[in-house]
């Protein structure tokens, strides 16, 4: 019998936020610790927490980046359970009563479209970090009430493969959306994975084994790629699986049980009475939509699409956005954009990683560059000039025109100046002219090339490939 596997992602991002969920405290990794706390974050008695705003704004905007539902009643409730990294004993979060629901993502993988459902996207709050060492413990409160974001997929990934491409396609929406970082180093991005077997062509769920708290995407494939083929061993020695929680052992490369699955109704979830309901409306949702950016596939289709290029060059404007737009810019109007892709991916890219400038200190415009191309396609610079022309200007700034005005680095299309050098080349190479005379005609090219070189490069190259072949059989 074949099986398959059902996976469900839950993943928790920070937010980009100034401040913490509930106080005024830095919301700011690396600190010393216990430096951003208060008694709100610290969870003293008879404090009230005030909602950051743009943490409700940015789930909202999460939410429609996923195309969510947004219900316009949502609420806070809290989650019991007594352990040192929450002082208050309770995890605000949202319960039965989300920001945002029923969404999708959709992404790419192995070359396929995939579609994932999304159950919701729901706010929290983050929780202190321990530290063990030796015999001792310390917690650091920095992190505890940092806004966390939680977006709970529905079971529908099949693959470790799958897994690590809504993972990657996730954090990639959310960084462009400006809603988190995701810096994986800062512990910005976790993930909870849900996952069982069954056998194919059959629709109950197995029973589901969380692994919890991976903090990075190959770890999640490592572990599924351990975990699928060690739950399809056990079902088919027939034995029953239960619901539990498992640890990743990263350097041992398994899972291990950690304790028996708690249930919902464990953490006596209730609503939060020192916070009001969220209920967004018209216009503050309307305020939302205007920071909802295109979708990172959708770019990529459109740019295949508009531009007629190639996947790998939509993928990298669409992963890296300003090059894209860059690139939109730059190609308005040309004849073949993607001779400016190419421009912009194999020179500009390169040259500004080389030197490590940020593409905003760039001291030239997109159409610049949309300018250089059309003089070569124009034929009045060769391409191995442009090289130059466009090392001129990463250093000037200067249009492109004005360099090859300056320099008199136009191409020579001129019949009598190339007449000319095609007989001083010829007049040199005895030899090699008389190869060609002979049939060899691979010593046209060497010809050529003593021409260019004569020209240093601007003699135009069809036009001196003519006026030799012309000469050499005259
Ligand atoms: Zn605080």
């Amino acid at each position: 019998m074949d099986y398959e596997a059902v996976i469900g992602l839950e993943t928790h991002v920070q937010l980009k936020t100034q401040s913490k969920m509930w106080c005024g405290c830095a919301n700011e990794f690396g600190a010393d610790p216990n430096t951003h706390v208060c008694p709100v974050c610290l969870g003293m008695p008879g404090v009230l927490p005030v909602a950051n705003q743009e943490a409700l704004r940015l789930t909202v905007l999460t939410g429609l980046l996923l195309q969510c539902q947004i219900p316009r009643h949502a609420k806070f409730d809290r989650k019991n359970y007594f352990y040192p990294d929450v002082a208050k004993n309770y995890q605000i979060t949202q319960y039965d009563k989300p920001s945002t629901s029923q969404g999708v993502l959709e992404f790419e993988c192995l070359g396929r479209i995939e579609r994932v459902r999304i159950t919701r996207a729901h706010l929290e709050e983050d929780v202190a970090k321990n530290f063990h060492f030796g015999r001792e413990s310390g917690v650091d409160f920095n992190r505890a009430g940092v806004p966390l974001l939680e977006i709970v997929s529905e079971p529908d990934l099949r693959s470790a493969d799958m897994a690590h491409a809504y993972l990657t396609a996730l954090t990639e929406l959310l960084v462009q959306g400006g809603i988190s970082d995701c810096d994986m180093e800062k512990g910005m991005v976790r993930c909870d994975v849900n996952v069982s077997v069954r056998p194919v062509g059959t629709t109950a769920l197995g029973a589901k084994i969380e692994i919890k708290n991976m903090n990075t995407f190959s770890g999640v494939r490592r572990a599924l790629d351990y975990e699928i083929p060690r739950q399809i061993a056990a079902v088919q020695r027939g034995e029953a699986l239960r619901q539990e929680t498992r640890r990743w052992d990263d350097d041992a490369g398994i899972t291990e049980p950690m304790r028996s699955k708690e249930h919902a109704h464990d953490y006596r979830y209730f609503p939060d009475p020192d916070l009001l309901p969220f209920e967004p409306d018209d216009a503050w949702l309307a305020d939302i939509q205007k920071r909802v950016v295109e979708l990172p596939l959708a770019r990529k289709q459109r740019f295949m699409r508009d531009y007629d290029l190639p996947a790998g060059d939509a993928e990298v404007f669409k992963s890296n956005r300003p090059l894209g737009d860059f690139f939109a810019s730059a190609a308005a109007g040309a004849k073949h954009p993607k001779s400016v892709a190419n421009w912009v991916i194999n020179n500009l890219a390169a040259k500004l990683n080389e030197t490590h400038t940020p593409l905003a200190n760039l001291k030239f415009g997109p159409s610049a560059v949309g300018e250089l191309v059309g003089l070569v396609e124009a034929g009045r610079i060769s391409s191995k000039i442009a090289q130059e022309v466009f090392a001129d200007m990463f250093e000037t700034g200067r249009s492109p025109s004005e360099i090859v005005a300056a320099k008199g680095l136009a191409q020579v299309s001129d019949a009598s100046a190339i007449e000319a050098l095609c007989d001083q080349a010829i007049a040199s190479n005895p030899g090699p002219a008389q190869d060609f005379r002979d049939g060899k005609v691979a010593a046209l090219n060497f010809l050529k090339g003593q021409v260019m070189k004569l020209s240093k490069g601007k003699a135009n190259p069809a036009l001196v490939g003519e006026w030799l072949e012309k000469k050499l059989r005259a």
